[in-house]
């Protein structure tokens, strides 16, 4: 069985699945989650907390990122932008197709035929 959870308001014992206070309506939940996260931040200790955000940046810093600034909790990282060869070529290429399709389009004639009914009633196309 969970253990009952007292309003810090009224003092009233609520039931632990209530999100608010069933006396006076004070909001449970959010007041559990700040304090499970205020004691959580006190048992880390500085050591810990750098150690965690080295695996961390570790990641990071195989993806292609540098380290710009850091303290124990903290880092800000940065990633240069590159310039892409492939992408630049296949662009490239698409462009020259679609140059290549309009210059056999502007090359390309109308096409004319003539069409002439024979005395035996057959169809000559010339
Ligand atoms: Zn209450």
């Amino acid at each position: 069985m969970a253990e009952r959870v007292y309003c810090p308001n009224c003092g009233h014992s609520n039931s632990p699945h209530r999100v608010t206070c069933k006396e006076c309506g004070q909001n449970l939940k959010d007041l559990l989650i700040q304090s499970t996260a205020v004691t959580h931040e006190l048992e880390l200790s500085a050591q810990e907390a750098s150690a965690i955000l080295d695996r961390e940046v570790a990641k990071y810093v195989e993806r292609g990122f540098r380290v710009i600034s850091r303290t124990d909790a903290t880092a800000q990282l940065v990633k240069p932008k590159s310039f892409s060869m492939l992408w630049f070529f296949i662009l490239m290429f698409t462009l020259i197709g679609w140059g290549f399709y309009v210059v056999y389009y502007l090359a390309k004639k109308d096409e004319t035929i003539y069409l002439q009914v024979l005395p035996n009633r057959k169809i000559r196309r010339i």
